[in-house]
């Protein structure tokens, strides 16, 4: 006989722990804490809020989610610090995941013997820019200068313009980086002028280096000078160049933006920039120049500290060899094309019964770099309510709201996330 009390119906935790989405979930967060999820579920049914047949749903609900969560980037803003910078390649995230086991990282297979660890990714590197004379990977842009300014300038002082004092972002600020590793900061000009001869007095026996940096998040405009690598590198010391953006070598849709070969050939001593920036890798801090001054850095104590892991050292190798990144496919995206895709989705949309609009707009590249720097793009324009509900979506999407509009801007999302972009907007609720 049937028990009337639906609460009785409640289906027993082995049957859920059955269910493939639930199974699938054991292998991905333990079989603990997806119990925990059916218990509460059950609990909830058992109390009446929910019905017998309702707890399969209610368990899934209550897994907890994935952190980070993937989300898709509509921003238009192509190194977005907030959503990781760089998206790895494919190759990348290939490589990432054939390097998470026991790997030949630090050992030759040929020989049997210890090597130089993550040479392959340094070899990479090396062969990506020929004037390097030596190469050195460490955990981010801010770790390499931390590096060079330890082991070069450390009780010494470094030369640097006062227009170049820069906050990277989140309140740190190149000085007061600089100044932890006990080297003294030598300020030299003024915020929109500095000159040669204002660096050739300051520099002196004292001098561990000068230090240029790229403003990468930021332009000066109007009555504005300053000194470039190559006279620089007349002063008769090292020369260290913080080119921000981690390219390699000149993208002419970038002209302002500086790359290592160039700056290498311009004179400068060592080269420091970031991996996930315009490079479109992992999180590193890349090291090139003179290879005296690199082996120097290389053995520095500090350097075991600021060392990358392997799975870091994969994915810059991939990055390197492999085919166009996403940030390079991103940032020379054909706006035409973009605009075909944008109207595509609005007609897909219109045919389920939601109206968007396909409007022009500028995508930039973020604070990875080309400040000022506008590309042309096109958006979706959807009301701006939607900001707030893609953003808790599933995937979240990530918009810009601009003049009352949320704008979707396909250039960073990848073409084949276009379904889930459109069922993510149809997913939203219709205003009632
Ligand atoms: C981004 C940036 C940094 C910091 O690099 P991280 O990889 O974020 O540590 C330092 N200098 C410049 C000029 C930058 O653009």
């Amino acid at each position: 006989m049937r028990d009337a009390d639906p609460r009785r119906r409640v289906p027993r935790t082995d049957v859920l722990l059955a269910d493939p989405r639930l199974a699938a979930a054991a292998d991905r967060l333990g079989r603990d804490r997806v119990k925990a999820a059916i218990v509460a579920a059950q609990a909830r049914a058992r109390a009446g809020e929910i019905t017998p047949d309702r707890v399969r749903d209610a368990a899934v609900a209550a897994l907890p989610a994935a952190t980070p969560a993937a989300v898709l980037n509509a921003t238009g803003v192509v190194l977005h610090t907030n959503l990781g910078r760089a998206p790895l390649s494919a190759a990348a995230v290939a490589a990432v995941a054939a390097a998470a086991g026991h790997t030949d990282v630090e050992l030759d297979l040929a020989t049997g013997r210890r090597a130089r660890r993550g040479r392959d990714a340094l070899a990479a590197l090396a062969a990506a820019v020929p004037d390097a004379g030596g190469v050195h990977v460490v955990n981010n842009g801010a770790a390499a200068l931390v590096l060079a300014a330890t082991a070069l300038a450390a009780g010494r002082e470094i030369v640097v313009s006062r227009g170049e004092l820069v906050e990277i972002g989140d309140g740190f600020r190149l000085p007061d980086l600089l100044a932890s590793t006990g080297a003294r900061l030598r300020e030299v000009g003024t915020t929109n002028r500095t000159s040669l001869a204002d660096y050739a007095d300051a520099v002196g026996p004292d001098t561990g280096f000068v230090l240029k940096v790229h403003p990468s998040n930021f332009v000066v405009t109007g009555f504005t000078s300053a000194v470039g690598v190559d006279r620089l590198a007349t002063l008769g010391v090292p020369v260290v160049a913080d080119i921000g953006s981690g390219l390699l070598a000149p993208d002419p849709l970038l002209p302002a933006e500086p790359d290592a070969a160039s700056t290498l050939r311009a004179g400068a001593h060592l080269v420091t920039a970031s991996g996930d920036k315009l490079l479109g890798g992992p999180q590193a801090g890349l090291l090139l120049g003179d290879a005296d001054l690199v082996d120097r850095l290389r053995r520095h104590p500090l350097a075991r500290a600021l060392r990358v892991d392997k799975l870091t050292l994969a994915a810059l190798a991939a990055t390197l060899h492999g085919p166009d990144t996403p940030t390079r496919a991103a940032l020379h995206a054909d706006p035409a094309a973009l605009r075909r895709r944008t109207e595509h989705l609005r007609d897909r949309l219109a045919a389920d019964g939601c109206k968007a609009e396909v409007v022009p707009t500028a995508a930039v590249v973020g604070g990875g770099g080309a400040p000022g720097v506008e590309l042309d793009s096109w958006a979706l324009a959807l009301p701006e309510r939607y900001a707030g509900l893609l953003r808790v979506g599933d995937p979240p999407v990530l918009g810009r709201v601009a003049r009352g509009r949320l704008l979707l801007d396909l250039r960073c999302v990848p073409a084949a996330a276009d379904d889930a972009l459109r069922a993510a907007v149809l997913a939203v609720p219709a205003e009632d």
